[in-house]
């Protein structure tokens, strides 16, 4: 038997990738090698064929187990090697059907459907905050309109069933005492063979298409969040229901507001005598109204002023966030002569009046315990 390469290197993955970088690996050099693609290139096509036996194995978890286990033993004539599977229980019939009853396109809670299809989308901030429709162009396998889906360029002609699997779509074949069932070669799995193939899909019964799906995207939404569309994803051909379309959002960052989980916060300037003598602010709400706000006398750089139900949506509840207003005292800059006069004034009177810092107070306090050994 000839040498063959891992798995792992023939789909340029580690042996840790997950169950969407496999995916994704796999769709690159199956595009990439594709016979239709490289008509008459045997090398592709061989590189196809390895693509599509190490793709079968590394997306199913159970078969994924026992290669990692066994190598490619666990798929061979031979069987495994020490170790061993346990025959125990339910006989061959059922360890071939665990280990290959799912040969062809993916699985949903056992039954076959198309390709899930993942796409990504950004929205602002503010589109996080409201809600907001997009519209995304997703390129999918959808039923072939020339041949409605049957492969064939003669719609009328009844497929016929294929010679070698005998409509079965998988043959079965000896190796050393084992059974090894695999896709039939002859008709690639569909179980029939089509004489005059369609020009417009290859046989296939289904063509590449873009399709512009609107998706709703709730109030709320946070950044990295995953959204399903059931049944959005590719075709499965003919009588076999669509995969799933999976949106991933990605949220821009706002120049103004930062997000926590449904609160949303703003940092403020004040300037040093209104946070002083206390004033009233208008600030800005992500929806785009404003909305006023009291600085009592005394603020302090720092201190949050909470505006409550301003903040975003949560997901699956009425529940509103809140959003916080965090004052930052401005020192004033570039003082003119008068502003200096009255400054220092202040700083005069201030010096004698030590109630009116409190956190010079309390600091001071502290250090004067520090230096006496107190702390
Ligand atoms: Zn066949
Ligand atoms: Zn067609």
């Amino acid at each position: 038997m000839a040498t063959k390469i891992d798995y792992y290197a023939v789909l340029e993955v580690s042996r840790d990738a997950n169950g969407d970088e496999i995916k994704r690996a796999y769709r690159k050099l199956a595009m990439k090698y594709h016979p239709d693609r490289n008509p008459g290139d045997t090398d592709a096509e061989n590189r196809f064929k390895e693509i599509n036996e190490a793709y079968d194995v590394l997306k199913d978890d159970q078969k994924r187990a026992a290669y990692d286990r066994f190598g490619h033993a666990a798929f061979e004539g031979g069987g495994p090697g020490a170790g061993g599977f346990d025959f125990g229980g339910g006989g061959l019939g059922d360890i071939f059907e665990q280990m290959f009853g799912d040969m062809m396109g993916g699985r949903r809670g056992g039954r076959r459907s198309g390709a899930d299809l993942q796409v990504q989308v950004t929205i602002t901030f503010a589109e996080a905050f409201s809600g907001v429709k997009k519209k995304i162009t997703v390129p999918t396998r959808v039923t072939c309109e020339s041949c409605d889906g049957t492969g064939s360029a003669d719609k009328d002609a009844k497929p016929e069933t294929c010679p070698s699997c005998h409509g079965a779509g998988k043959v079965r074949a000896q190796q050393g005492f084992f059974f090894v069932e695999r896709p039939c070669p002859t008709c690639h799995g569909s179980g029939h063979l089509i004489r005059n193939p369609c020009k417009e899909c290859h046989g296939t019964g289904t063509v590449e298409k873009n399709r512009t799906i609107e998706v709703a995207i709730p109030a709320g939404v946070e950044d990295g969040t995953r959204i399903r569309i059931s049944g959005e994803g590719e075709s499965g051909g003919k009588g076999v229901p669509a995969g799933d379309l999976y949106v991933h959002v990605s949220v821009e960052q706002h120049a103004i507001f930062q997000r926590d989980g449904a609160n949303i916060y703003c940092r403020v300037p004040v300037r040093m005598a209104q946070a002083a003598l206390g004033t009233e602010i208008e600030v800005p709400v992500v929806d785009g109204s404003r909305t006023k706000v009291k600085i009592p006398a005394g603020t302090q750089t720092g201190e949050h002023f909470r505006l409550r139900g301003k903040g975003f949506s949560v997901l699956r509840s009425s529940a509103r966030g809140d959003m916080y207003i965090q004052v930052v005292v401005e020192t004033p800059r570039h003082l003119t002569k008068r502003q200096r006069e009255l400054l220092e004034e202040f700083e005069g009177d201030a010096a004698g009046h030590a109630k009116g810092s409190p956190e010079s107070t309390g600091f001071f306090s502290k250090v004067k315990d520090f230096f006496e050994g107190k702390l």
